[in-house]
């Protein structure tokens, strides 16, 4: 049977390179129904506001979106769309992999392969902030965690190690400080792991962890953490790979999925089929994995790794001097697809 999913082409890039990814899925033989909704500026234009009532509609009913790039209109009382998102959903997980593409420019060209859960809704992303003076010379920032957010973003981290095989767990925290919130991550992360013995735990604190995953990425496979510590060390994940250029992502809650690559909608390249489409086609991976469609998944990620491993069908942000397109990447992508059983 049909999945039906909500797709959300997004702003600038977003039509060009989601129009290449559900064309990619279609021929790695996914049987998908896609609701086409649209959000960001489109529906600031059409409905005056980025964020339609019919998206987040159209998301409660399928539970899964592929979700293109949005532009944050510039301005006062426009909220973030994808804050909004998580809130609405409770997408309390972000899960951000780290893989090395043979082809891919990066400061280590061996196999890394790190997945960075980073929890979504808590501590210094709650919003709760303000001036501590009226003449604006103090400010403060509370940052929550509790022992339920915790325990979710932990546990899922645990339980996608069990599926998808792999062997240690490395939980990030600054406990030595933040001996209440960090403390009590870390206790909740001691507990769960007794639940898991076939896998690996131990901790780092944050500071030792950044420097670590540049001397030895090689020692890490997944990572937990909170919020702010997430933010950061998935970004450095990112730029020990090649940058943000194949990074997908995706935003998590219990029954419920939005994926999406971690880039912008990059308006300076918008229109020109000249946008590298494989975040997103990634983030689709990820979500094909999600809804169970493995085959299909595993076929993708093959094809896209073997077209930037070739390095002759690729866009010019993988190689300079190249004139390929957006389309004809995905075309490369897909005609790759046939000698991937
Ligand atoms: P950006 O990621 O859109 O662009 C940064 C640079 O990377 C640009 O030079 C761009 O051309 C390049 N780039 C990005 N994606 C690329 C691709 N697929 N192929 C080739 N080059 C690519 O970041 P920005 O310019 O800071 O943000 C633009 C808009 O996107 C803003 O309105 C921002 O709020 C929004 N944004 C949205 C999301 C999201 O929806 N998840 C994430 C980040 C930024």
């Amino acid at each position: 049977m049909a999945h039906e999913l909500t797709l959300i082409p997004g702003d600038g890039i977003g039509p060009e390179i989601t129009a290449v990814t559900v064309d990619v899925i279609k021929h790695a033989g996914a049987d998908i129904n896609w609701e086409v909704v649209e959000a960001g500026m489109a529906a600031l234009e059409k409905y005056h506001d980025p964020l339609p009532q019919n998206v987040i509609d159209s998301i409660a009913r399928n539970k899964v979106a592929l979700k293109g790039p949005l532009t944050t209109p510039v301005g006062k009382g426009f909220r973030s769309i994808n804050v909004a998102l998580r809130k609405e959903f409770e997408l309390y997980v972000n899960q951000r992999p780290a893989k090395t593409f043979t082809g891919i420019k990066s400061i280590y060209f061996d196999h890394i392969d790190i997945i960075i859960f980073r929890e979504n809704l808590e501590e210094f992303y709650s919003g709760i902030e303000h001036y501590i003076d009226s003449s604006k010379t103090a400010a403060e920032t509370i940052g929550i965690i509790t022992k339920r957010g915790s325990e979710r973003i932990i546990r899922y981290a645990f339980e996608h190690a069990r599926n998808f095989d792999r062997k240690k767990i490395t939980l990030v925290h600054k406990a030595n400080i933040l001996k209440f919130t960090g403390g009590l991550f870390l206790d909740v992360g001691r507990e769960i792991a007794k639940e898991y013995p076939d896998i690996e735990f131990s901790d780092k604190i944050v500071d030792n962890m950044a420097m670590q995953m540049v001397m030895n990425p090689y020692q890490f496979d997944v990572v937990v953490t909170t919020n702010l510590f997430g933010d950061i060390l998935s970004d450095l994940a990112s730029g020990l790979v090649g940058g943000l250029g194949l990074a997908p992502g995706a935003n998590i809650g219990d029954g419920i999925g939005i994926f999406e690559a971690v880039h912008g909608s990059a308006p300076d390249i918008a229109g020109q089929n000249v946008a590298n489409p494989c975040a997103v086609i990634l983030a689709a991976v990820m979500m094909l994995e999600y809804i169970g469609e493995k085959d299909a998944a595993r076929r993708i990620e093959k094809a896209v790794a073997n077209v930037i491993a070739r390095g002759t069908d690729v866009t010019r942000d993988i190689n300079i001097h190249s004139t390929v397109g957006t389309k004809e990447m995905g075309a490369a992508i897909i005609k790759e697809l046939d000698s991937i059983e």
